[in-house]
């Protein structure tokens, strides 16, 4: 951190932003941006950037954003004065989400060109889920999605938000943590399925990041034959859990894992028993041959009560259409398990960290808007964490640490002269 007349002072979130106008030219990116208003009296990109920050000091509310008056890096980055907590509310439903998406897109596009996303063995990887914002009993209004839900003391309607998000997850550089992206999200509509939202939010996002990823991770929910058809389509391979005991691919695989006796293989000091067979017909809805791969997995616990080890077994199936000349059979269990990352690093870190599941303000618009800013604010925050962090700095300390850090940064009361940027 930065000492200026013998007193410590924060930093971190002004090499933020001064990283991401260097690296990503921000302030241009955002100049383009637009909203619905006729006679705007605060320009839109500093509605946009104070949303960025709102994220960055991950404020649980519009309300509880207040910038230190004065500051003259404030001054300069986000001109005075902050709009109203209703005025921030109002432009993010008026902004048009596809320049938003934009705006990822440059910063995607820029870390590509600085190698800052290498392939993971020779391949990129991206996950693909569904998260639910939010669910309400009493809120609701146009473009909510609703159930009914049933219980002893009667019926209950409850309205809710879901978005299907894709994240980017590329390799990592020496001493440097991977710079995981949230690229694209498509909210759910009434009436739809999650998968038909998924295809949805692919098909853009293969027209904005064609080479992106080769191949694409999912849940068992996404073992229907059109998600897989339409990645065989595009020439994007896909590897999803399998659970589904009814389906024929499942059977057939079942009665194969009997007869065989499986490969030892390890994973992350689990020790593994693993069958992988290829070329299943099995699936005669999918446009091709599928293979699939059973790892079960022994790994010992130890509990606090007695400080023995248990043993725990969990038994994975994943369905996929990578080819086994190309990835073996230890690398698909690699990849099956990294569909847990949007989980992890993705929908966990952002609703319990990044407040972004808030209700901001209750407009389809605004949801769709603010989870987008979100992905941007994340973005750029950890392209700066991993790329430009010295290692020294990141090390023992937590995201919690950052962002407090951050907050702080917002009231801090500094000598004028260590204010420039
Ligand atoms: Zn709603």
């Amino acid at each position: 951190m930065e000492t200026a007349g013998g007193k410590e002072t924060v930093t971190v979130l002004r090499r933020l932003i001064t990283y991401a106008e260097k690296v990503f030219h921000l302030s241009r990116v955002l100049a383009s941006l637009g909203d619905k208003r006729l006679q705007p009296r605060i320009p839109t990109v500093a509605v946009v950037k104070s949303g960025l920050v709102l994220f960055w000091t991950r404020r649980p509310s519009l309300k509880a954003l207040s910038l230190l008056p004065g500051a003259r890096f404030w001054q300069n980055w986000l001109p005075e004065p902050l709009a109203s907590a209703d005025t921030r509310g109002r432009v993010h439903a008026g902004l048009q989400a596809d320049q938003l998406r934009q705006a990822i897109q440059q910063v995607y596009q820029h870390l590509k060109r600085n190698k800052a996303l290498p392939d993971v063995q020779g391949g990129g990887v991206a996950v693909v889920d569904g998260h639910e914002s939010h669910a309400s009993y009493l809120r609701h209004g146009f473009g909510c999605l609703q159930r009914t839900l049933h219980s002893d003391s009667g019926d209950r309607i409850q309205y809710y938000h879901r978005q299907v998000t894709l994240m980017l997850l590329p390799g990592t550089r020496p001493a440097r943590p991977p710079v995981r992206l949230l690229l694209d999200h498509e909210p759910q509509r009434p009436g739809e399925d999650e998968v038909e939202t998924a295809l949805r939010l692919l098909a853009r996002v293969l027209v904005r990041f064609p080479r992106a990823f080769d191949l694409l991770l999912a849940d068992a929910l996404y073992a229907p034959a059109p998600f897989f058809n339409f990645l065989l389509a595009h020439r994007k391979h896909a590897l999803v859990v399998l659970k589904d005991e009814r389906r024929d691919l499942y059977q057939d695989a079942a009665g194969l894992f009997d007869q065989l006796a499986p490969q030892p293989g390890g994973y992350r000091g689990r020790q593994c028993r693993w069958w992988d067979f290829p070329d299943l017909r099995s699936w005669p809805q999918v446009h091709g041959s599928v293979r699939v791969i059973r790892s079960l997995e022994t790994y010992g616990v130890r509990r606090q009560a007695d400080h023995r080890e248990h043993p725990q077994t969990r038994d994975w199936i994943w369905v996929t259409t990578l080819p086994p000349k190309q990835v073996s059979t230890q690398r698909v269990v690699g990849f099956g398990h990294q569909r847990w990352d949007i989980e992890n690093y993705g929908f966990n870190e952002l609703a319990n960290q990044w407040h972004s599941d808030h209700v901001f303000k209750h407009d389809p618009i605004a949801i769709e808007c603010f989870l987008l800013v979100a992905f941007l604010a994340y973005n750029l925050f950890h392209a700066f964490f991993a790329l430009n962090l010295k290692p020294a700095l990141r090390q023992g300390k937590t995201q919690a640490f950052w962002a407090r850090l951050m907050a702080a940064e917002l009231h801090q009361k500094v000598a004028p002269h260590s204010l420039s940027p």
